[in-house]
């Protein structure tokens, strides 16, 4: 390879193809061994990338490692833990037409070159996280960070191949023509992380090569809150997980379902929660973020006029800051409520009662998660029962995500597919049907 030409996207996926052909990536020494050296760059350069972070959002160090480096080093630790139990074949009865000698299992086959597509809210989790299971399944990996993120991108793309088997792991900066360019190549996977419009890009690009597609896409996720339930304990865990990265979370709670006498008890506890976490004036918060760009800062502010101000409403288009923002008296028809919101408002709409909940959540598109604060085990049935979402949390949002035994993914409009933990390990294998039936 020549240093001052790049190497094309044809040429990228055939070096690291004829890689994974040659068998390199099968082992699982090799693999447990690309998870060392990603532990390894994580807690050597944790510094750096919380620095990028801070640079591109205005992440704190404390909110970075949290919920980016500390977060994929676990799943690190765990995938190491669990992988050579995960890959074990498993054993299937036989028929009893095919004789006491047959035997059947399943074994997990790695797919071959996997193409990993990154959104910039959480630039290292999003990428790392999707990248590490693909690895452990024993693939060849190219991976895309979010141009939106550029100081992230580029500490990734000078540390990543610094630490891992550059033979099998490829990184690619880029926007929509360089994306573009690596979805006209044939890959074995496709694990894209982002918003629906470009998803439907990628299954069309994915199409053409049948290749199968992981969506991980957002979407409204609602919070129910029911009578009865302790208000003070609910503001302050929706003001933490809405506010989380200035509201750029894709399961953070979108909008508060509840009744209208609900809604009104719950107007001081917002305040009082938003000063609790960030005190008096948010703006000088070390813990509160900013908006990624100018785009979405217009975009948002616009949307804060759907509803009565709460708390908040202050913005500084020059330091890019939302203050975080709860609007009550929110039509469902006004804009705050027609698209994800995406930032640091959190609008209240107001239902009658469950059954007009349950009926609002399914009149719309199928969420990414649903958050339900109740002390009824019925209405916790109920929900679980009559709704459909990628995940439901009830009690604490964004928490679901963070166990890595479960499957993290949407259904319907917030995507499609699964990963993390096991979950991971299945996405990016095929799994094999093995018959043996002795000769003799
Ligand atoms: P983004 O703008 O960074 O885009 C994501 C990726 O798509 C980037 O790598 C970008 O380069 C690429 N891309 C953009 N336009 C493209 C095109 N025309 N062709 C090919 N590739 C293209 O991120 P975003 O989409 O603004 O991210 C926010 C959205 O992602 C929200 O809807 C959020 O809910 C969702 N999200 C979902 C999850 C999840 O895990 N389900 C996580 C984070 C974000």
């Amino acid at each position: 390879m020549n240093d001052h030409t790049p190497e094309q996207p044809a040429e990228i996926v055939a070096r690291l193809r004829a890689t994974f052909r040659s068998g390199h990536t099968q082992p699982v020494e090799w693999r447990t061994n690309q998870l060392r050296r990603l532990r390894e760059m994580l807690t050597t350069h944790g510094a750096d990338l919380a620095e990028a972070l801070h640079a591109d959002l205005g992440k704190s160090s404390t909110e970075a490692f949290r919920t980016e480096i500390d977060f994929t080093v676990r799943e690190i630790d765990h995938t190491l833990d669990h992988l050579a139990e995960w890959l074990r074949p498993e054993p299937a009865p036989v028929p009893a037409h095919l004789g006491a000698d047959a035997t059947a299992h399943t074994q997990y086959d790695p797919l071959g070159v996997v193409l990993v597509i990154a959104p910039w809210n959480y630039p290292v989790q999003l990428l790392l996280t999707p990248m590490l299971g693909a690895l452990a399944a024993g693939n060849a990996v190219v991976v895309k960070p979010s141009e939106l993120a550029p100081a992230t991108s580029a500490a990734l793309a000078r540390l990543l191949p610094r630490y891992l088997d550059t033979a099998a792991v490829a990184v690619v900066e880029g926007a929509v023509p360089e994306t573009t360019a690596l979805l006209a190549e044939r890959f074995d996977h496709i694990f894209y992380t982002g918003n629906g419009t470009v998803g439907r890009i990628v299954m069309r690009a994915a199409a053409e090569h049948l290749t199968p597609v992981t969506l991980e896409l957002g979407g409204k996720s609602p919070a129910f809150v029911d009578r009865g339930a302790d208000l003070s304990v609910v503001a302050d865990r929706l003001v933490r997980g809405k506010f989380l990265n200035a509201g750029q979370t894709c399961v953070a709670p979108d909008y508060v379902l509840t009744d209208p006498e609900t809604a009104r008890a719950l107007e001081p506890e917002f305040v009082r929660a938003v000063e609790r976490l960030f005190g008096a004036e948010p703006r000088e918060a070390a813990e509160f973020g900013r908006i990624v760009n100018e785009r979405h800062f217009d975009r948002l502010s616009a949307l804060l006029d759907s509803g009565r101000t709460v708390t908040g409403g202050a913005t500084d288009r020059a330091t890019k800051y939302i203050a975080p923002t709860v609007l009550a008296d929110v039509d469902p028809t006004s804009p705050v409520m027609r698209e994800e919101i995406f930032g640091p408002i959190l609008p209240v709409v107001t239902v009658a009662d469950l059954d007009e909940a349950i009926a609002f959540i399914n009149d719309r598109d199928k969420p990414l998660a649903l958050y339900a604060f109740t002390e009824s085990d019925a209405t916790r049935a109920r929900l679980a029962a009559e709704t459909s979402s990628g995940g439901l949390g009830f009690g604490l949002p964004l928490a679901h995500l963070t166990v890595s035994d479960l499957p993290f993914g949407g259904v319907g409009e917030s995507g499609m597919g699964n990963y993390h933990g096991r979950y991971s390990i299945e996405t990016f294998s095929h799994r094999k049907a093995v018959l043996e039936k002795p000769l003799g």
